[in-house]
């Protein structure tokens, strides 16, 4: 391994681009409401205008187009989920709820409390040009599409498609995960912490990202050191999931097994180096539509190597292009590194006036400094000083309302 070359991030997702186009998901029809969490298969296209028709935006008084006068007849009072019966005339005008119809003929709905009514008359207090009509189509028109192949169905994307008129949907079966945790130091619990001993973190913290990104977790296991057992559990995985995800014995230590046991199991190797920090022996390897990723021990590594490559992997396989928003904001202080052989992902925060500020890091095994910040910045290779007011990519890590 001490050989491999070290090859370029952007080189390293074209490689796995690439091979993952292999890999293809069953679909099925679900009901929308058993769907959250599942990606669509196909385009989603609205079956209704939305609005369905020209509806009231508030309680009040629908007066007729161009006829401002103080007072109009009343002529009658429309529910939400009624129609009205009459068209409106000069002079007259209908009590609407919101969310109802408006009459034919209405050019405005002035506000229940801009008015006062007299026996079957209404007065209009204050005068106002605001119409309060939500005009029929104005926010979706039937036809539209409303959701694309590769969308994950979140809260808000349910709540569209069932507004949509749309209650069945073709999801891609979950893709499926194997996680195995190698290394003769981790254990499972506290009790078994003897000296030398620390506690497999990494098994449950890929295990909580598959769940959070709705990749179904079809086994977690933990392996020692040894060739054989890591050998055997890439078999068992590789015939029960998708995707293999391995952390730790990739490097170059005497106990380092991984890369030598994928190969061995009949994955191709396709490259066992990236110029990422933290992350550099990021390994990946693949074979008949399954691909199998050794990520570094360090927590902090595994972390952003899932979050770059085996989320990207998932992402494509389900038919999305681009899971990562990176947005561009200023440094609020001089950034400097030694080394620029790398791209580096720093934690950092946002400060209110929107520049970023690097937040205490002590290197890949600290992974509580990924709670103490709000995303993580890029420092470009070749870039070995960065000047305040530079701006730099920022990846969010946090949700703003999660
Ligand atoms: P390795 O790549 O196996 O040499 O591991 C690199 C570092 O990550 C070592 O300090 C390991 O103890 C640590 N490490 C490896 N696996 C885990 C794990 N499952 N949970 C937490 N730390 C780990
Ligand atoms: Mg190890």
């Amino acid at each position: 391994m001490t050989k491999a070359a070290m090859i370029s991030l952007s080189k390293a997702f074209a490689i796995v681009d690439r091979e993952i186009a292999g890999i293809s998901l069953s679909s099925e029809l679900l009901p929308v409401r058993k769907a959250p969490g599942r990606t669509i298969a196909e385009n989603q296209v609205s079956r209704l205008d939305l609005p369905p028709f020209d509806k009231s935006a508030v309680d009040g008084y629908a007066v007729p187009a161009g006829d401002d006068g103080p007072e109009y007849d009343v002529l009658e009072t429309v529910p939400a989920g009624c129609v009205p019966t009459e068209v409106l005339a000069a002079g007259t005008a209908a009590k609407v709820m919101t969310g109802a119809p408006v009459p034919k003929g209405t050019g405005k709905v002035v506000m229940v409390e801009q008015t006062r009514r007299i026996e079957g008359k209404v007065r209009i207090l204050s005068p106002s040009k605001a119409a309060n009509i939500c005009g029929k189509g104005e926010d979706v028109r039937r036809g539209q599409v409303i959701l694309s192949v590769g969308t994950r169905l979140g809260p808000l994307e349910i709540a569209v498609l069932i507004s949509a008129g749309i209650t069945e949907v073709k999801v891609f079966r979950p893709v499926r995960v194997s996680i195995i945790s190698t290394g003769d130091e981790i254990v499972d619990s506290p009790d078994r912490l003897a000296p030398g001993k620390i506690m497999n973190s990494n098994g449950p913290l890929l295990s909580a990202l598959c769940n959070r990104c709705g990749l179904e977790v079809v086994d977690n296991s933990t392996v020692a050191d040894e060739f054989a057992a890591t050998l055997s559990a890439i078999r068992t995985a590789l015939a029960k999931s998708d995707l293999v995800l391995l952390s730790g014995g990739v490097s170059v230590g005497d106990f380092d097994f991984v890369p030598g046991a994928m190969a061995e199991a009949g994955l191709k190797m396709h490259f066992s180096k990236v110029a990422v920090k933290p992350g550099r022996p990021m390994t990946f390897a693949s074979s008949c539509g399954k691909a199998a990723f050794g990520l570094p021990g360090n927590p902090v590594a595994v972390y952003l190597m899932f979050c770059l490559f085996v989320l990207r992997a998932a992402r494509r396989i389900t038919g999305q292009k681009n899971h990562v928003r990176l947005v561009t904001l200023p440094l609020g202080r001089d950034y400097r590194r030694r080394s620029a052989e790398r791209i580096a992902y720093l934690p950092c925060r946002l400060t209110r006036n929107g520049t970023i500020e690097p937040t205490e890091y002590h290197g890949t095994a600290h992974l509580q400094a990924l709670l103490g910040c709000d995303g993580l910045f890029v420092v470009p290779s070749g870039v070995t000083e960065l000047p305040a007011g530079r701006k730099v990519d920022f990846i969010s890590i946090r949700g703003g309302f999660e």
